[in-house]
């Protein structure tokens, strides 16, 4: 049976068209220009009509953890909620991680990821692998990870001294092995060493209140790590590097500075560090102010950050926005450990809540619905080599969203889809809101209802991206 989404807007990243879409077979068949008469429904055919609507490819998340286990907690998504609350709000791919903590073994942490999330995802997933103690074997055997499992990215951290570390022997090693083989070196770029001492001080002194997560990882300390990754990445033989989670107006001055000496450099930012701040947010106290405990932290709103962040976005010195979707339950969870803020789980949940969350832009006039499009699914796709994703164009999947730019919706714990107790947009009133997803071409969400089933999603095996190398 052939599906028809007629009359809509169809948006790539590289333009809009009013035209018809066909899928069959799970892909997209053809793309009909209205102008040239559309398509015209057979009596075997499933129509969708999107009068009013923009269609647009689904989105992809590059950066998601389910699950996932910090050795206190496990973050309170599964592969099974997370993803579905993912597709509600129209994204189709997530890319989780797969965890090597330091002294592990890199085989077996992707043998245990693989095995939390088979049979569980609704939606199409990946999953990169974290490098926690770089050394000979675990580069052996991350390089035999992209032709055994389609594992094209790693991740690498300058932060979290004794759980998650690397010192910059051990990066510029991983980054020679990227630089070698074309896999993308994701880094989590703060002078994690640093931190520590200031939250030690911090500590000692008594400011233990949520603001001092930020008050003591500064947006210099940021831009320092991003300036560190990207001359090792270039020493290296020019890795291509992917900075996480970038926050602050000084990290994205390093890495436009980067890019202007011809650092294979890309980074991400997430929508918490577009529309929520310091003061506003950590500045709640407790326990609200826990709610909103993630590293890279909140920015103050007094600086510049957020019109930086929107213009980095719009001339594409920032390529992806990501959600670092990491949900930690405020009560049994986030203050679990007591009131200081540094025994607080580092998290915030947003995965369901991206597609929307990055619209406001194009409401607000900071981008155009061609690139948001571009920054929530064409770019990621491309960079983390899902060629099959990310647009809507014959022969890829047929993931796509019927998007009603005109709805009004209010964000809230009441009606989100994530396993969480609470919402870090609660009350947020916003324009535009997802109507139907498609999924290889089948209905799994349409009016607010769910069609899909655990375990339909397919796990992507994914090459280096063909963008740079
Ligand atoms: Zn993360």
């Amino acid at each position: 049976m052939r599906t028809l989404i007629v009359n809509g807007t169809v948006v790539n990243a590289d333009g809009r068209l009013d035209a018809d879409v066909a899928i069959e077979n799970g892909r997209f068949q053809s793309i009909v220009p209205k102008s040239g008469g559309g398509i015209v429904p057979g009596p075997d055919d499933r129509v969708i009509d999107a009068t009013g609507c923009l269609v647009v490819p689904g989105g992809v998340d590059a950066h998601v953890h389910m699950q996932l286990d910090t050795g206190t907690t496990v973050s309170s998504d599964t592969f099974l909620s997370g993803s579905t609350a993912a597709a509600h709000g129209g994204t189709t791919t997530i890319i989780d991680f797969s965890e090597q903590r330091t002294g592990g073994n890199v085989l077996q942490s992707f043998e245990k990821r693989m095995a939390e999330a088979e049979g569980q995802c609704v939606i199409d997933w990946g999953l990169h692998q974290v490098l926690g103690g770089v050394d000979e074997q675990a580069l052996i055997d991350t390089r035999s990870l992209i032709e055994r499992e389609g594992v094209a990215s790693i991740k690498l951290f300058m932060a979290y001294p004794g759980r998650l570390y690397s010192d910059d022997g051990q990066i510029l090693r991983a980054l020679q092995m990227c630089a070698d083989t074309g896999m993308m070196a994701m880094v989590h770029a703060e002078n994690g060493l640093a931190i520590d001492v200031l939250v030690e001080q911090a500590v000692a002194a008594g400011n233990i209140t949520p603001d001092f997560h930020s008050r003591t990882r500064p947006p210099e300390l940021e831009a320092e790590a991003v300036h560190r990754a990207g001359v090792l990445a270039r020493v290296a033989g020019n890795a291509p590097l992917y900075i996480v989670h970038l926050s602050s107006s000084h990290a994205l001055r390093e890495v436009v500075e980067a890019r202007s000496r011809g650092t294979n450099i890309f980074a991400e930012t997430c929508p918490q560090y577009l529309h929520l701040s310091l003061e506003d947010h950590l500045g709640q106290g407790w326990p609200n102010g826990a709610a909103y405990i993630c590293s890279t932290p909140l920015r103050s709103k007094h600086d510049h950050h957020q019109a930086d962040l929107w213009e980095g976005l719009r001339v594409d010195q920032l390529a992806v926005v990501s959600t670092d979707h990491c949900p930690f339950c405020l009560r049994e969870q986030k203050l679990a450990n007591g009131e200081s803020f540094n025994v607080v789980p580092n998290g915030i949940g947003g995965v369901e809540h991206r597609m929307d969350l990055v619209y406001q832009g194009v409401v607000a006039g900071h981008i155009s619905e061609e690139r948001w499009v571009e920054v929530c699914a064409t770019a990621p796709a491309r960079l983390f080599g899902l060629p099959q994703k990310g647009a809507i164009r014959e022969g890829l999947d047929a993931d796509l969203v019927v998007y009603d730019p005109a709805a009004k919706q209010t964000l809230s714990q009441a009606t989100h889809h994530m396993n969480l107790d609470h919402s870090a947009y609660e009350g947020m009133d916003i324009t535009g809101k997802v109507r139907t997803v498609l999924s290889h071409g089948e209905v799994i969400v349409d009016g607010g209802q769910f069609f899909g089933a655990a375990g339909r999603g397919r796990y992507l095996r994914r090459a280096v991206s063909q963008h740079i190398r």
